[in-house]
């Protein structure tokens, strides 16, 4: 194939990525953009077989190897582990581009000072991706401790470790071809595997997900990178949407907790159990509902808002929500869903359970449009979210999540908690909103007790 024609390809390619990322931004076409742009990988990896006249049987085993781990990962991963299983991805994409870019050097050590420079941030990203998503995948499956583990000197130690890489990539690129070169080679990748680790373990297992986001852009500015080392368009527009996609994401999720990505970064947030939302926690009685309390509440509210948080994830409660919503449709109550932008554990997450449920996405609504009719709703009903509803991110200054967006429940004629105990949320902060005047906590498993709601429903009829 010649290589216009491959190029003309390649474009192809890179508009139907373009399209998929596009249709990703509503529930209602993800899936398909999903398809679109997982098609557009697919012309781009067999045009570039095609085109490489390369010995098959080692890509053959290596397709054969990694679609058998991805399609049983895929199979095996709870919604609820969707995120380590982000992560672990992002460590691959970091160390294939690590890898990649290190045999184009080892196939080619006479290489020009621009494409050693290029190359030596390849190797240093895609080292760096790889242990990092490593730390956040063992944080978030809880292999190792979630803390955040900080200690004096942590960013002087990360600063003289960045200024090696910088000197011996400074000196690898002056001498690439000789042995003290190919040294220095070894050295950068060491060290980038090692600032993986070092950069990522002051985090706290909170702010994992955004880590993750930030390390999935690195590891498609390691792709690009690596993409040109190899000279391969694809690779590097592919590259770029990826790094793109990820910082705009980490950005909107940084924007969601208030927090600047340097807070998030450097903080050590999660070094400490803060424990109440002033300094004798939240004041006021905790008051306990039945399933009939809660019918009888329900059954006479002309609007009712669900507040998902992770509790419905690990309940698998969406279908029943969904049988609940309509019920108290048929019962001539307005019920929309609202949808905080980092309830759960990763972007999107309520979205996904509530489209798997067949929940209508115009019931959806986002934190900017409920929050100023929330005096209007007469039932808000929490369904396992904690840290998003939490009023302390509205009022206690002392708070580590102050300044938070949240869902502003507090302000609804009457707030239903649904939740098994008065346990903290992942931020393990108390919540005064469990013990304010207008709130009943309805006790249990979340699925349970709405299966209990429904049935209170339905035996009225
Ligand atoms: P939280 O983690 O704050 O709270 C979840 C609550 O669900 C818990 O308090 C728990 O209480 C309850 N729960 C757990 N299992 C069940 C069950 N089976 N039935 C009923 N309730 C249950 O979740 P939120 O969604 O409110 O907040 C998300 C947190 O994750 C925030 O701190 C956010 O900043 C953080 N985060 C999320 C990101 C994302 O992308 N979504 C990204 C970065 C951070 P109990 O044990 O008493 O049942």
């Amino acid at each position: 194939m010649s290589s216009v024609g491959i190029n003309f390809v390649y474009v192809v390619s890179a508009a139907l990525f373009i399209f998929g990322l596009k249709m990703l931004s509503s529930p209602a076409t993800a899936r398909r953009g999903n398809m679109i742009s997982a098609l557009g990988m697919l012309i781009a990896v067999v045009v570039t077989l095609l085109s490489q006249g390369m010995d098959y049987r080692w890509i053959l085993i290596g397709v054969l190897i990694g679609s058998a781990i991805g399609a049983t990962g895929a199979s095996m991963v709870k919604m609820t582990s969707m995120p380590e299983m982000v992560a672990l991805f992002n460590g691959f994409g970091g160390i294939s581009s690590l890898l990649l870019a290190w045999s184009e050097y080892h196939q080619h050590p006479e290489m020009a000072t621009g494409i050693a420079i290029i190359a030596t941030i390849s190797v240093f990203i895609g080292g760096v991706t790889f242990t990092g998503s490593m730390v956040a995948f063992s944080k978030l499956s809880g292999r190792i401790s979630q803390k955040a583990i900080v200690f004096n000197g942590q960013h002087l130690i990360n600063a003289a470790i960045l200024a090696v890489v910088v000197l011996s990539g400074a000196l690898f690129c002056l001498i690439p071809g000789s042995t003290s070169g190919y040294l220095l080679f070894i050295l950068i990748v060491l060290v980038a595997l090692g600032f993986g680790i070092t950069s990522t373990i002051p985090i706290g297992g909170a702010d994992m997900p955004v880590v993750i986001s930030l390390l999935n852009s690195y590891s498609g500015l390691a792709a690009c990178a690596a993409g040109f080392v190899v000279s391969n368009n694809i690779l590097i527009v592919a590259g770029a949407l990826v790094g793109a996609s990820g910082i705009i994401l980490t950005k909107i999720m940084c924007k969601a907790m208030n927090r600047s990505l340097a807070n998030v970064l450097f903080s050590g947030f999660g070094t400490t159990t803060a424990k109440g939302s002033s300094e004798d926690g939240p004041q006021g009685e905790v008051k306990p509902a039945s399933a009939e309390d809660v019918y009888y509440i329900l059954e006479a509210a002309d609007t009712v808002a669900f507040v998902p948080g992770y509790g419905l994830a690990v309940a698998q409660a969406q279908h029943v929500v969904k049988e609940l919503g309509d019920l108290l449709e048929e019962n001539g109550s307005e019920v929309v869903y609202a949808i905080h932008p980092v309830a759960g554990r990763m972007p999107g997450h309520m979205n996904v359970l509530l489209a798997e449920a067949n929940v209508p996405y115009d019931q959806l609504v986002e934190m900017d449009e409920i929050n100023p009719r929330m005096e209007t709703i007469d039932v808000c009903v929490v369904i396992g979210a904690n840290d998003v509803v939490n009023p302390a991110a509205a009022f206690e200054e002392s708070s580590p999540i102050y300044g938070m967006p949240i869902i502003e429940t507090f302000r609804a004629k009457t707030v239903i908690v649904l939740k098994r105990s008065m346990n903290t949320g992942f931020a393990g902060i108390e919540n005064a909103l469990f013990y304010r005047e207008n709130t009943r906590m309805f006790f249990g498993d979340a699925k349970a007790s709405i299966q209990a709601l429904v049935s209170e429903f339905k035996g009225s009829n």
